[in-house]
């Protein structure tokens, strides 16, 4: 018999387990989170009197949270557009569904722009070249095809340079394939409340709105704020926002809101094993940590595999019984080692690596602080063994 038919014969019949290390996505929380970044851009007036759109950023397999459980969650919470970083997420969006329109943010490759055609995505344009891509293809297709126009401000990343626009943009915007919805940018120290290119960058970009009127180009739309920009500064708010972070229910270091805002995902596991040690015994791979006195060590089968950080190690803890209690040792592959000498703890007890256990949270915040990172990276890490629950 051959291998395929044993596994579907098991597949058929037994129940596939799911690792005790896992991730459960409340989408609930999710909606509740985009219903309060809506409610607060209603109640606090911007200079201009709009109330703007919400742009809901799902790239990057939504942060981690699953893009296409989230993509459909959002859109019926009432998101109108969700966002991605490439044309292949975009796809993965609309074969699961997905109806609202999908902006995809990243730079376009010269062979794969059939899906923004195949599957009704919408370009960003930030280079001429792209533009110029994306207007072949088409005009291939007897077709024209709206698109986002993005800005470089001084982020120096994509992006039409701001001050370069009266050679650059004539060609883009005479296309006739080429319909301008909306113009945007991006800032590079949103979260930085002492850098002044946040607000170098935040004048370029009007000088630039006004240079396009003068042009003779009238965008329908326009955004530039990330959730950070979205916190700090309602004069960037303009038509739309774009936050991400946010609706994951993480507030960027080290700002701090008053929004409503409940952290989506909760990473969890449970203990496999508990075990005593004696003075001058080591723990894990490098002998990194030396009890000095008798210890007690529970072993927790997640490890970088899963996305976990090997400076967790001796830096961050985890919840067991209500209680914080540190990773010590190294971070292994499959494996985190616990101290939690004098704590009641049994095999099968549950871990809280990332949420809540009792009236303890470790927030990713917290862990990403505590290893030197950001909490964007710990939200993408979480590995593809993760089964991601949505209870
Ligand atoms: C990722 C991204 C966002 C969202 O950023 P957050 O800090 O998660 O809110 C917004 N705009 C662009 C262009 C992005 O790439």
């Amino acid at each position: 018999m051959s291998a395929f038919l044993v596994a579907s014969g098991f597949s058929r019949k037994i129940p596939v387990p799911i690792r005790s290390t896992r991730a459960d996505v409340n989408l609930n929380a999710l909606q509740e989170n985009y219903q309060s970044i809506t409610r607060f851009l209603a109640s606090e007036r911007s200079p201009s009197g709009i109330v703007p759109g919400i742009i809901a950023v799902v790239k990057a397999n939504a942060y981690g949270h699953g893009a296409e459980r989230v993509g459909l969650a959002l859109q019926q919470a009432g998101a109108t557009v969700l966002s991605c970083a490439d044309i292949e997420e975009g796809v993965a969006l609309r074969k699961a569904g997905v109806t609202t329109q999908v902006l995809v943010f990243g730079a376009l490759s010269v062979s794969d722009l059939a899906g923004l055609f195949d599957y009704n995505l919408t370009p960003t344009i930030s280079t001429p070249f792209a533009g110029r891509a994306v207007a072949a293809e088409a005009q291939a297709r007897g077709t024209a095809i709206r698109y986002h126009l993005k800005i470089d401000t001084g982020m120096n990343r994509l992006g039409f340079r701001h001050d370069n626009l009266q050679r650059t943009l004539p060609d883009l915007v005479e296309s006739p394939q080429l319909r301008l919805e909306a113009v945007y940018t991006h800032f590079a120290t949103a979260d930085d409340l002492d850098h002044p290119l946040f607000d170098k960058q935040r004048r370029r970009f009007d000088r630039v709105l006004s240079e396009l009127k003068a042009l003779g180009v009238t965008p329908a739309i326009v955004h530039a704020a990330n959730s950070a920009a979205l916190l700090r500064d309602s004069r960037v708010w303009y038509d739309m926002v774009r936050p991400g972070l946010l609706l994951y229910g993480v507030v960027p270091s080290p700002l701090a809101t008053t929004i409503a805002l409940e952290p989506v995902m909760t990473i969890k596991s449970r203990i496999v094993a508990v075990k005593g040690i004696r003075p001058d015994e080591a723990v894990g791979y490098g002998a990194q940590f030396m009890a000095d006195e008798p210890k007690t060590i529970a072993v927790v089968p997640a490890g970088y595999a899963d996305g976990l950080d090997l400076r967790m190690a001796g830096r961050a803890s985890v919840l067991v019984g209500g209680r914080r209690v540190p990773i010590v040792g190294s971070v292994c592959m499959d494996m985190i080692m616990l101290d939690v000498t004098g704590l009641p703890v049994n095999p099968g007890d549950e871990v809280v690596i990332i949420g809540t256990q009792g009236s303890q949270s470790i927030t990713a915040r917290e862990t990403a602080s505590a290893i030197g990172t950001i909490p964007y990276e710990l939200l993408c890490r979480v590995g593809s063994r993760i089964e991601r629950v949505y209870p």
